[in-house]
């Protein structure tokens, strides 16, 4: 049963979370299991609805539940594993008839999907599912972060409506384009913004018997990357097999012209120029798309990474701290992964019988996560980048050569998949008891 803050032995806080996306639906479950008392503020009216798939690792998987059992048991009723043992790579560009593009001989290389280990979920669904698990009347909509402030007795949150709050502590999960980043870091430090990638991403949902014409049946009912110059597709079927969900990621080496409007809705038209000389595969998978089809802008933080998450009794957590590409499809592990270290670092800090004041005690826990978090989650944004590059045989040490491409993909990924959840909150722990001598 979820309590808000009635666990039996462990002293408890009032954290306010702002955001309710994945991270912060994770981070308040993971902080109610803890026993803390907690208050979740969206600026939306409701949940917000991206439409997008999106997959977990096993380590964030591992980390979900250790979390609170919850957010894994709803991924689990709502995710699902790929079909394929293996993840492949194709290539999209060559050749240029149809038969072969289907057959085994546009294979560049495949990797054993086992050890990322991925459960894909259709986003909006799985934030409905986990929210089933949050007490009523948690989730304050309609609170837009505009301000806070640090005083004596908490953290003063000032929302767009007029409305105040206090907190013991902060957690701002807000996304990207993160308010609380700007107040924390400053506004005129580059790195409370995002940049522009120079890649864009076109996204639509097709019937799968459209995706089994374009790609053959082996293709379309299972997760496949099409990888090719200056682009690259990736397609895997959603909704039981019924739907495919095709991303088309072009290259676009032109400032993006509005950096406060983000998604688009544009003509299918848009996209032929680019891919007009590929394979017979994807161009007719082209075709099969929706006349409209949503246009993105990727942004992230590689070019102005922040050199601190915490400052006093506030943190950025997920995309608010970190925002990444797609390319590694591991931005929101990410966030999965700090919301457990920031748990384990509260659950230190409030332990020690060093006299601190709890103030005290919760600054030196976040600049405890703050110190193990920021390397890890950097990397994934700076490596994610150049994964982007690898895709689009636009990254000068693999070029179009599929063996170095396969070696380059797999070390990056090894990164991210052989890591120790244990050890990472163990670190984290020791980093806080450190922290809290200081
Ligand atoms: P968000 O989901 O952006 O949530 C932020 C919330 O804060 C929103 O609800 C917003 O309304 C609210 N908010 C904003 N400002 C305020 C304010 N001032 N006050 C109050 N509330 C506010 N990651 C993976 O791990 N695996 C994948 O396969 C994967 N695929 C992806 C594919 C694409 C195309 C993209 C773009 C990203 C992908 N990611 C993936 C990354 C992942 O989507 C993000 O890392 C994740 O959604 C971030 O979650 P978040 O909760 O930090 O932020």
């Amino acid at each position: 049963k979820q309590t808000n803050g009635e666990t039996a032995g462990s002293p408890s806080l009032d954290i306010a979370v702002v955001g309710a996306g994945i991270i912060g639906v994770i981070t308040a479950l993971g902080l109610l299991h803890a026993g803390h008392n907690v208050t979740v503020y969206e600026r939306a009216n409701d949940y917000f609805e991206v439409g997008a798939a999106m997959a977990f690792t096993g380590v964030a998987r591992e980390c979900m539940q250790q979390l609170n059992p919850s957010v894994l048991e709803a991924l689990q009723r709502v995710g699902e594993a790929n079909r394929h043992p293996m993840n492949r790579y194709w290539d999209g560009f060559n050749p240029a008839t149809k038969d072969v593009a289907q057959s085994e001989q546009s294979l560049l290389f495949q990797q054993s999907a086992r050890e990322l280990d991925y459960t894909g979920c259709l986003r909006s669904i799985f934030l409905r599912e986990m929210a089933k698990a949050l007490p009523d009347g948690i989730v304050k909509f309609g609170k837009a972060l505009e301000s806070y402030s640090e005083e004596a007795e908490g953290v003063e949150l000032r929302f767009a409506d007029g409305s105040i709050a206090q907190a013991d502590a902060v957690f701002a999960c807000d996304g990207i384009h993160s308010k609380a980043r700007r107040l924390l870091l400053g506004e005129d430090n580059p790195a409370s913004r995002p940049s522009f990638t120079h890649k864009v991403a076109y996204r639509a949902i097709i019937p799968i018997a459209d995706a089994v014409n374009a790609l053959g049946e082996d293709k379309a009912n299972n997760q496949c990357a099409h990888l090719g110059p200056d682009a690259h597709a990736l397609s895997f079927p959603v909704a039981q097999w019924t739907l495919s969900n095709i991303f088309i990621f072009l290259h676009d080496p032109k400032p993006w012209p509005d950096p406060h409007k983000m998604t688009l809705e544009v003509e299918k038209s848009e996209v032929i120029p680019a891919l007009s000389k590929w394979g017979p595969g994807i161009r007719e998978l082209v075709e099969k798309l929706p006349k409209k089809v949503f246009k993105w802008a990727i942004f992230d933080m590689a070019d102005n990474p922040a050199d601190t998450f915490a400052r006093g009794r506030v943190a950025l957590v997920g995309d608010a701290a970190h925002a990444s590409s797609p390319f590694h499809g591991a931005g929101a592990c990410m966030g999965v992964e700090d919301a457990l270290v920031l748990i384990s670092v509260l659950e230190k800090a409030l332990s020690n019988t060093s006299g601190l004041s709890k103030a005290q005690a919760v600054t030196a826990a976040l600049q405890a996560y703050s110190a193990v978090r920021l390397e890890r989650s950097q990397w994934l944004v700076s490596s994610s980048r150049d994964m982007g590059e690898i895709y689009q045989w636009r990254y000068s040490a693999t070029g179009s050569d599929p063996a170095k491409i396969k070696a380059e993909i797999e070390s990056r990924s090894r990164k991210i998949w052989d890591y120790d959840v244990d050890q990472m909150v163990a670190e984290a722990k020791q980093e806080c008891e450190r922290r809290l001598k200081l």
